[in-house]
């Protein structure tokens, strides 16, 4: 953290499935002190995938035990399943000035901003429909029937981007991982009122030092 800095800053990742956020985000937490999110989600693990890293994989009882006991930050339906983002974690890493990135949907995107107003979001885009038809084929996972259900979502999602405060188009994958650090590092520099009493006061303490001396 900064002198400037006390919380620390959430970001609020978002894209069509295939445009690579999963792959921006790693490349995020490898290269940066940061922290992200780990989802609940009602759907089944996938290969390799691994309880409490990838998610936690839970029931629809518990699920719903969770949103009962107002356990989320924000959570969503995708694609048939539920996914949600535990509120407890989060918040205790911005109170310690640690960033927070989620990689989540656009509706809990959106659902997210409207709890936590000071939250950045940001759009990955495709180049192209093309390209993400492609991306999608090359995972060689999805039927024919599904490719076309994410292409068509995708354009639906897309729809939402006014919504947000950034976009990034992935078309070289180096490249949308420095713009996107690029506007991490920018929110950082920006002024919040909420932090000027705090800035200043850090510069009055200092210079009581100075004159004392
Ligand atoms: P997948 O099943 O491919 O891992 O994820 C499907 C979608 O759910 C992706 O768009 C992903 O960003 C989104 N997602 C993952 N975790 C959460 C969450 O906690 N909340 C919401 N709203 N969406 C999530």
């Amino acid at each position: 953290m900064e002198i400037a800095e006390k919380k620390g800053k959430l970001f609020i990742i978002s894209g069509p499935s295939g445009t690579g956020k999963g792959t921006i985000c790693k490349a995020l937490l490898e290269r940066n002190d940061i922290d992200i999110s780990v989802s609940m989600t009602t759907r089944t693990p996938r290969e390799g995938e691994i309880h409490g890293v990838s998610y936690y994989f839970a029931t629809r009882e518990e699920f719903e035990q969770t949103i009962a006991e107002g356990g989320f930050l924000e959570y969503a339906d995708v694609f048939g399943n539920y996914y949600g983002t535990p509120k407890a974690m989060v918040v205790e890493k911005l109170q310690q000035g640690r960033d927070v990135i989620l990689e989540i949907d656009v509706q809990g995107a959106i659902d997210a901003k409207k709890v936590y107003p000071e939250s950045i979001l940001i759009f990955i885009l495709p180049p192209s429909l093309k390209e993400l038809r492609a991306r999608i084929e090359g995972r060689g996972t999805e039927t024919e029937e599904v490719i076309n259900l994410r292409l068509s979502k995708a354009l639906e999602e897309m729809s939402y981007i006014d919504k947000y405060d950034y976009f990034v188009v992935n078309d070289i994958i180096d490249d949308a991982i420095i713009r996107t650090e690029a506007i991490m590092h920018a929110e950082h520099g920006r002024v919040v009122p909420e932090d000027v009493k705090y800035i200043l006061d850090k510069y009055k303490e200092e210079e009581k030092c100075y004159t004392h001396q």
